[in-house]
């Protein structure tokens, strides 16, 4: 499988067409844009047959054979196998098991809609983030090592990204990772959940300031590209496209196991922020799995919502970006669209470029086919099946109360902004799948606001805030933030 930049040239694409390997470990194309296959795989009903019944690990390597042809597949076996496993998805509730990786619970099935929920949140720092990054881990170590080669990853995170990029890097050969957060501003629990860890390639740096000023020093330590290349620096975000992969797999995953036979269809829905993990359902849906809807919900940051109820995409600004209680939501733009927007003008690179260079200067783009506007593809956002909504902090309090008091189960914030959306939109014979992308014990405040009483934590997450952290406290000071890197790459 070959790959092409979401703003290349059809006319020059052969000669920036990259394999698996090569763009592993890097984040944006050369030219601004995002990697994407030259064609989906196709899955065929009789590979569906023979994976119905397969474990988690051994479907990932069906899945990931397809994208990533160059890496031998005894590898990806023993990758997968290391990865997907019943110890490092524990955290399940009572009555799933944890060898399923990412159990899934009917929660009702009034006149034939049935609403499922299928727990992607059972891993290390329970959150969706880890069914990926977890992999990301063993590969990044495996192409590494291969290479003889090192990296040092360095990011800024708000609570989820951050400490899944951690927990899948933590003690792993020629990584280092540099997280910079902002000081006393993460939940206690967050907090604890990423100074506690004790390896020594990791190194949490607390930030005097806020989240946008850890970005700023990210990006300014980014555009130091002599630097940047000295220290082998490097990043794990979203657009990463085998964290995208990755995520294909637990839409097979939910498929299969909530249909009998393949000519069922189910409907997703996800609670979205940057498009990575709905990305990876509609490149699902795109290889044939049969999906009924991709179902976009959103928090009060409704830039998702608006441009599949109206054909406008219009990024917001930081006074317009709400701190929510659904806060793994709370984005300006959603750095995945992009992929999303390639198919939708029938991988047209150039026409993406224009649209996304609107996207910095205007602040957007409008595909309504209104009078005036940059094109009228929005009338075949429904050939995808995508659709959306929005929930706010009322819904989700309300949404945690209802299941509590229905179904006799906890679930976090995230998850409610999900349920709340997904049932405007139910049908009879279709499951509706609802991504579970985080556990409650993650965002106690709220679920104390709705129940009266604490989320329940997994075993062995009782007293983390207990535990003894270790981290630095720096100021916003990017000369400093230079040297304590040098000093700590020893390159
Ligand atoms: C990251 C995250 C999301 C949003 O996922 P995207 O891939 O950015 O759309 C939703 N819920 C939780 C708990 C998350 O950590």
């Amino acid at each position: 499988m070959q790959y092409v930049s979401t703003r290349a040239d059809a006319s020059a694409a052969s000669h920036s067409l990259q394999q698996f390997s090569d763009i592993l470990l890097g984040g944006l194309a050369p030219d601004g844009g995002l990697y994407l296959p030259v064609e989906y795989p196709q899955v065929s009903g009789e590979e569906l047959n023979k994976w119905r019944h397969m474990s988690y690990a051994d479907l990932a390597v069906e899945i990931l054979k397809k994208f990533a042809g160059d890496i031998p597949e005894a590898d990806l076996r023993a990758l997968a196998h290391k990865t997907y496993t019943a110890d490092v998805y524990r955290n399940v509730r009572e009555g799933e098991k944890a060898a399923d990786i990412t159990p899934l619970r009917v929660l009702d099935e009034t006149e034939g809609k049935q609403l499922v929920l299928q727990s992607l949140s059972n891993g290390p720092t329970l959150a969706f983030k880890d069914m990926a990054m977890q992999l990301l881990g063993n590969l990044f170590e495996y192409a590494l090592a291969k290479q003889d080669a090192q990296l040092n990853i360095f990011g800024a995170t708000s609570g989820d990204t951050g400490s899944a990029a951690e927990y899948a890097m933590r003690g792993k050969k020629g990584i280092k990772v540099f997280m910079l957060s902002p000081h006393k501003k993460m939940s206690a629990f967050q907090t604890a959940q990423m100074f506690s860890l004790q390896d020594p390639n990791i190194f949490n740096i607390a930030v005097e300031g806020v989240f946008d000023d850890c970005q700023d020093m990210v990006k300014a330590v980014s555009n130091d590209l002599e630097f940047k290349a000295r220290h082998k620096i490097g990043t794990v975000n979203s657009i990463n496209w085998a964290r995208v992969v990755a995520q294909v797999v637990y839409y097979f995953r939910g498929y299969l196991a909530a249909t009998r036979n393949n000519e069922q269809k189910v409907s997703f829905t996800v609670p979205s922020g940057n498009f990575g993990n709905i990305c990876a359902g509609h490149i699902a849906r795109q290889m044939g799995l049969p999906i009924d809807k991709l179902i976009v919900a959103t928090n009060e940051n409704d830039v998702l919502d608006e441009f599949f109820r109206t054909g406008v995409y219009r990024v917001r600004k930081s006074a317009e970006t709400y701190h929510t209680s659904s806060p793994s939501m709370d984005i300006s733009k959603a750095s995945n669209f992009e992929r999303f927007v390639f198919d939708l003008v029938k991988g047209d690179g150039k026409r993406v470029r224009e649209l996304f260079k609107k996207v910095e200067t205007e602040g957007g783009f409008d595909l309504s086919g209104a009078p005036g506007s940059d094109g009228d593809e929005f009338k075949l956002v429904a050939n995808y099946g995508f659709k959306s909504g929005k929930s706010t902090h009322a819904d989700r309090v309300q949404t945690i109360r209802d299941v509590a008091d229905d179904y006799g189960i906890v679930i976090d914030t995230h998850t409610a902004d999900g349920i709340k959306v997904a049932k405007e939109y139910m049908e009879p014979g279709v499951p509706m799948i609802v991504l579970e992308t985080a556990l409650a014990a993650k965002f106690n405040e709220t679920i104390l606001e709705a129940l009266g009483q604490d989320a329940e934590r997994p075993a062995g997450f009782e007293n983390i805030e207990a535990l003894p952290q270790r981290f630095e406290v720096m100021p916003a000071d990017v000369s400093k933030m230079k040297a304590y890197i040098a000093a700590n790459t020893g390159l």
